[in-house]
């Protein structure tokens, strides 16, 4: 691949190097920009999205205006029931507030082992994470082995891209975008762990905003240890 290349070169190239490419959507603005670019390039794109059981109303309205725009299956993939019954048992529904290590046990059974076990099917997937989004994210590479799920390819085609180029192509293109961005949102996750934000705070000030001095990611892209972790219905204090 050339040094800096565009989105569409990025998709092109994915698309030519593995059978098995995934869109994880999770409908924020990056992901009307990889669909639309991944369509026009592969009209019979594979989009796969995590419905976490604690998703706002309008990112489900979302998920069936790209569906009918595209004319595309998403595939929508859900937490393990049983393993949300016993979280849900031992620490109660709303267990992200009362804890760090509580939040990342309910991103872990909602988010990461879903995703866990949906890219087993695939090989290569594609994120819309961008470097300007936080200092978590600033290294992000345009594509990576992702050790963290089986080895498989893990691309960024917006790494590069600033939030107003996003924004540029959605409206230049007439893209759907979620609907909480008029509300205030600048980065959209599940209803009760994000808020709209404010001039001057970050992008991702809205997630998780009770924490202090924690990072703002579920697990999905970043996790401490590298790797998913085994499921026993608990986390160390
Ligand atoms: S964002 Fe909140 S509700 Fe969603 S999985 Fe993470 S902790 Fe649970």
């Amino acid at each position: 691949m050339i040094a800096n290349p565009e989105p569409e070169e990025v998709l092109r190239w994915a698309y030519e190097n593995f059978n098995r490419v995934a869109i994880v959507a999770s409908f924020q603005a990056e992901s009307s920009v990889i669909i639309d670019i991944a369509s026009r390039v592969r009209p019979d794109l594979s989009v796969l999205t995590l419905d976490t059981g604690r998703l706002p109303q309008e990112t489900h309205d979302m998920i069936d205006r790209v569906r009918e725009r595209y004319r595309i299956e998403v595939q929508v993939v859900h937490p393990d029931a049983e393993e949300v019954r016993q979280v849900v048992s031992q620490h109660g529904i709303n267990l992200f507030y009362n804890s760090p290590d509580l939040r990342r046990l309910c991103c872990d059974v909602r988010k990461s082992r879903p995703l866990d076990g949906a890219l087993r099917g695939y090989d290569a997937w594609v994120t819309g994470v961008r470097r300007e989004q936080s200092a978590t994210r600033a290294e992000t590479p345009i594509f990576t082995v992702d050790e963290q799920h089986h080895g498989i390819a893990k691309i960024a085609p917006l790494a590069t891209w600033s939030k107003g180029q996003v924004w540029d192509y959605i409206r230049a293109n007439h893209l759907p975008y979620h609907a909480l961005y008029d509300q205030g949102y600048t980065s959209i996750g599940c209803a009760p762990c994000t808020r709209a934000t404010s001039a001057g705070e970050d992008e991702r000030a809205g997630r998780w905003w009770w924490e202090q001095n924690e990072l703002k990611e579920c697990g999905i892209h970043y996790s401490p240890d590298g790797r998913p972790r085994p499921f026993n219905g608990s986390r160390d204090q």
